[in-house]
């Protein structure tokens, strides 16, 4: 039997993930796809994993990130700005005869959007446990795990690894299950209950909850989950802010912040990465959904995916200076 407890606090190490690391370019227009040269602006530094590990450091948590660029601009760019805020990028190989991974984004008119990937053929597809990775994981308090990083070519030996030699050292781990549907197949499905055996914090949002629980209606999924021994249960709910589950603080809402979307991208990534921060520095889940709902919507002001990860001083300030929704 797996032991699950609260979040290890910062004292017990740092805050580690596993996972892609990319730049985002993103056309300047919205429309159908890139079949006609258009305007564009990027490289933004992207990357869920990225992201989320860049959001824990910009709110002083000691971190790192295990990952791989090439020797490219795009790379520099990544690893210069993840350093500036405080990562620790001792475990990012730079890998001289693979490109850093990058994403290409276009918004159509409906609000989808159409992308040109190139991932698992990037340096990212070719992240190995190096010497530097097993450093890191050895001195690590906490991993975080994004379900979409199991698509990466070689991660998710990794992130499991990392996951067990954690938890054996009385560390915690957090899931954001980023579920598709698509995925939920075998492997996929497999992976997803080993997660989840192992989870101390789970992070959905919108119909990953069920997905996840495998039971329709949100009571029921959460009930489910929470028998299973997961402690808390954080769900994401976009423009309607968050909920908090757990056995000990029972169902707590924060509303969301109204702000105007200009880029939607990372939100989830800066959500999670601030709640857990603040859970491991002792916060309460009240004033941890509140930092994370406007970690959230601050990063949607911002055109880049990392462009609007915020310090305390500048939530504080947000949170000062921007009505939020009256309570769910
Ligand atoms: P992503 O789209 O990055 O995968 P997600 O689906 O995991 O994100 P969301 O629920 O979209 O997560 O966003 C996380 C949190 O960010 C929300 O719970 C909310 O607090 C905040 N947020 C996101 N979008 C908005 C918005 N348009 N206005 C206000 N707050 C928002
Ligand atoms: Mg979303």
């Amino acid at each position: 039997m797996n032991s699950r407890h609260t979040l290890a606090p910062e004292s017990f190490g740092p805050t580690i993930t596993i996972g892609e690391i990319l730049v985002e370019i993103m056309a300047t227009t919205v429309g159908d796809g890139f079949r006609e040269a258009q305007s564009l602006i990027g490289p933004f530094p992207s990357g869920a994993p990225a992201i989320f590990i860049d959001q824990v450091a910009r709110l002083g948590g000691a971190c790192g990130i295990v990952s791989a660029v090439g020797d490219d601009d795009f790379g520099r760019l990544n690893v210069e700005r993840l350093e500036r805020d405080g990562v620790d990028v001792s475990a990012i190989a730079v890998l001289p005869d693979m490109p850093t991974g990058s994403a290409f984004v276009r918004y159509r008119p409906d609000g989808a959007r159409d992308f040109v990937f190139n991932i698992a053929k990037s340096a990212s597809g070719c992240t190995t446990m190096t010497e530097a990775a097993r450093v890191l994981i050895a001195r690590a308090g906490h991993v975080h795990v994004m379900g979409s990083a199991f698509a990466i070519p070689g991660i998710a030996p990794i992130l499991l690894d990392a996951v067990s030699i954690v938890k054996a050292r009385g560390g915690s781990v957090s899931f954001d299950p980023n579920i598709r549907k698509e995925l939920m197949g075998g492997e996929g499905k497999r992976q997803l209950e080993d997660m989840l055996a192992v989870t101390d914090l789970l992070l959905p949002s919108g119909e990953e909850l069920s997905l996840a629980a495998g039971i329709d209606g949100e009571a029921g999924a959460i009930d489910s989950l929470l028998s299973r021994g997961i402690s808390e249960i954080v769900l994401k709910r976009g423009r309607e802010g968050s909920s908090h589950y757990s056995r000990t603080h029972g169902a707590l809402h924060a509303p969301a912040f109204t702000v105007e979307e200009i880029d939607p991208t990372g939100a989830g990534d800066c959500f999670g990465a601030t709640y857990l921060t603040c859970r491991r520095k002792g916060h309460s889940p009240e004033q941890a959904l509140r930092y994370a709902n406007a970690a959230g919507a601050r990063n949607v002001t911002k055109q880049g995916p990392m462009e609007g990860t915020s310090s305390f001083f500048e939530l504080d300030h947000f949170i000062a200076t921007t009505r939020s929704e009256v309570s769910l």
